[in-house]
């Protein structure tokens, strides 16, 4: 038998179903997993893997958390998928609610894309405005509007946008860099009549992690509010990642409306916008602005995010996530440091971003202006040593509550030895 990888190109254009899983960043063959436990993954050959990828983001239990497991299997029993009200969305809406005091109503979809996508949508409705703002190197997902300086996997492309997003539409969209609150409050008194939203980040993680300047989010809050601008926190990534109140609830910043994916749903299909009642109340069926899903609001999804929410809500959850990752960064550094390998680490809780050969990163040009190339070879030694990394980067490495020490310290003499060999 041929690679797995071989077998799948021959169906599946590149043989995978998101680009950057194909490795084009760092050179190889993707690996094809099996089975994941936890903290590890194990490839179709039986090879294991510490896992920095976790998904990218929604396994914050870790592979496999036996609550999430059990919670499916009963669900599935029970149905898959009704296409009509199961109580189980209003209760993981109300957990959502409870935990975030921007959101009085929130809508599920299936993907981070389509919340920003239907998020935005609802901002155009509701202002009576086209234009909308995003930052340069976020990334919202591939909706036609958000596809303009995307970050992540079009940065590891090398691709501007996209074709096949018309100029029209594009032309729509401004964008500003990352922390640079001058320039967001420039383009709002200019043309603040006709932007509806401004979409953001709270931390960036799709230019690698970069996390907001201090009075960032204020200032955007202040200059959105001004101008009567919808403001949009994508919290898709950080959404209960970074805090059980989201990012908002860590920079105390209240948005009009978030975004939530990833975590959400707990490894299955889940993802959801929201904000305030009366905003809300734009969306069909209670208002004019269209937005629907077939399998929005999936109780299988819907279970296995309850279920995470849940664990998450473990007492001196969080705290672990942050202990865990600070110990990480402060030991990465160490052997970084001991082998004399220059790099800068981001971090906000659990997520972070070893960029190589730079000074600080700030924004996407800081972070275009890394050692690509050292990446690539550091990211070979590691999975030769039985760590997976995201593949590119500009990307978040993900700490789960099921990284625990032995992970870490296996983690970190992976790491000691490959600084030391691409050195
Ligand atoms: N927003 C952010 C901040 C993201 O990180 C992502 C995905 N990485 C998305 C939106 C899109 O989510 P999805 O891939 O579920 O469409």
């Amino acid at each position: 038998m041929g690679h797995p990888f071989d077998e799948a190109k021959r169906y599946i254009p590149g043989g995978v179903n998101s680009p950057v899983r194909a490795f084009r960043a760092v050179g190889g063959t993707p690996v094809f997993f099996a089975r994941g436990q936890g903290a590890r993954v194990f490839d179709t050959e039986g090879k294991e893997y510490i896992d920095y990828v976790g998904s990218w983001g929604p396994l914050i239990a870790g592979h496999a958390h036996p609550n999430v497991v059990a919670a499916i299997c009963e669900q599935a029993e029970l149905g898959t998928s009704f296409g009509a009200p199961c109580e189980l969305e209003t209760e993981l809406a109300r957990m959502i609610c409870e935990r975030v005091p921007s959101c009085e109503r929130v809508r599920f979809v299936s993907s981070g894309t389509e919340a920003t996508m239907s998020a935005i949508r609802l901002a155009r409705g509701a202002t009576g405005r086209e234009e909308i703002v995003k930052i340069d190197g976020c990334y919202h997902g591939h909706a036609d509007s958000l596809l303009v300086q995307a970050g992540s996997g079009l940065a590891t492309l090398a691709i501007p946008g996209s074709p096949g997003v018309p100029d029209g539409l594009a032309a729509l969209t401004h964008v500003v860099p990352f922390n640079d609150a001058a320039a967001m409050q420039r383009l709002l008194d200019e043309r603040g009549e006709k932007i509806a939203c401004v979409i953001v980040e709270p931390v960036a993680g799709n230019m690698g992690v970069v996390p907001p300047a201090a009075g960032y989010l204020e200032a955007i809050r202040e200059a959105t509010a001004k101008h009567g601008v919808v403001m949009i926190l994508d919290e898709v990534m950080t959404g209960f990642r970074v805090h059980r109140s989201c990012a908002q609830g860590l920079f105390d910043i209240r948005p009009d409306l978030s975004c939530f994916g990833k975590v959400i749903g707990g490894g299955l299909p889940a993802a959801a916008y929201g904000g305030s009642a009366e905003l809300m109340a734009q969306v069909a069926p209670d208002g004019p602005v269209y937005q629907a899903g077939t399998l929005s609001g999936n109780p299988l999804a819907m279970r296995a995010g309850i279920e995470t929410l849940k664990i998450l809500d473990a007492p001196g959850a969080y705290e672990k996530l942050e202990r865990s990752a600070a110990k990480l960064e402060g030991e990465l550094l160490r052997v970084a440091a001991d082998a004399g390998v220059e790099v800068t680490l981001n971090r906000v809780g659990a997520m972070l971003t070893l960029f190589f050969g730079t000074g600080t990163v700030t924004d996407f040009e800081g972070a275009k202006a890394s050692d690509t190339d050292r990446f690539a070879a550091f990211f070979a030694q590691m999975l030769e040593r039985g760590v997976y990394l995201p593949p590119s980067q500009f990307e978040a490495w993900f700490v789960s509550l099921a990284h625990g020490d032995v992970e870490l310290e296996q983690t970190v003499h992976a790491a000691a030895e490959s600084f030391a060999a691409i050195k």
